[in-house]
């Protein structure tokens, strides 16, 4: 089963994949990992992209390049893992790119679709854990973890907003796929929502 975690900044996404993780080990051998990242070369890739405050690359260039490191991670984990029989648990994948590089960076839905069918192809999540909250709360957050804002966290209100309203709207598109959690409770309460979900959509 490939489950992959949503959300913008300071949703609390790490702790939730790691708490699922705990729970799933009883019964399934589990990996979890996350994007951009998950694989040596990938996450070279990520440093590029997220080591500094500057814009390094345009837009389009920049969607290229994640789609570079996600396609060294499917190549080199995510598809042996899943072939082997693991869960497993990545923090971001495909609807990042949807709503960070096409939804609030502009590159049109178009071809961040058609990215998306020559990157991913048919090894689409089974199911999607959308933490949905406030980005004034979730900038907050992440900026008492990790003191200094990384690049896309210094980005305006307005575009995490509209990074929020991306993730909603998929989460409204995409039913079947995709399950919306409210991020804004306590962490056991987020955490019980997602096990409720996963129970629910997975066959055990
Ligand atoms: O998971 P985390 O919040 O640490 O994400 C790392 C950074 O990469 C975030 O700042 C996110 O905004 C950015 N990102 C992105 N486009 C993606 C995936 C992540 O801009 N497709």
């Amino acid at each position: 089963a490939f489950i992959t975690f949503e959300g913008g900044e300071g949703a609390g996404k790490s702790t939730q994949v790691e708490r699922l993780a705990e729970t799933l080990r009883a019964r399934h051998r589990v990996v979890v990992t996350r994007e951009p990242g998950g694989t040596p070369r990938a996450e070279e890739i990520r440093a590029a992209l997220l080591g500094g405050l500057a814009k390094p690359y345009g837009p389009f260039a920049e969607a290229l390049l994640f789609s570079a490191a996600r396609i060294d991670h499917l190549d080199r984990l995510i598809r042996p893992a899943l072939a082997a029989g693991a869960v497993v648990l990545c923090d971001r994948f495909m609807d990042s790119t949807r709503a960070y590089q096409g939804a609030a960076g502009g590159i049109a839905a178009g071809t961040v679709a058609a990215l998306e069918r020559v990157v991913v192809g048919a090894t689409r999540p089974g199911l999607t854990l959308i933490l949905d909250l406030d980005p004034e709360a979730g900038l907050a957050r992440a900026r008492a973890r990790s003191g200094a804002a990384d690049r896309f966290e210094g980005e305006a209100l307005d575009f995490h907003r509209r990074l929020r309203a991306a993730f909603r709207a998929i989460a409204e598109a995409e039913p079947e796929r995709c399950v919306l959690i409210d991020a804004g409770e306590a962490p056991d309460a987020v955490a019980a929502a997602i096990r409720a979900a996963v129970t629910e959509r997975l066959p055990h």
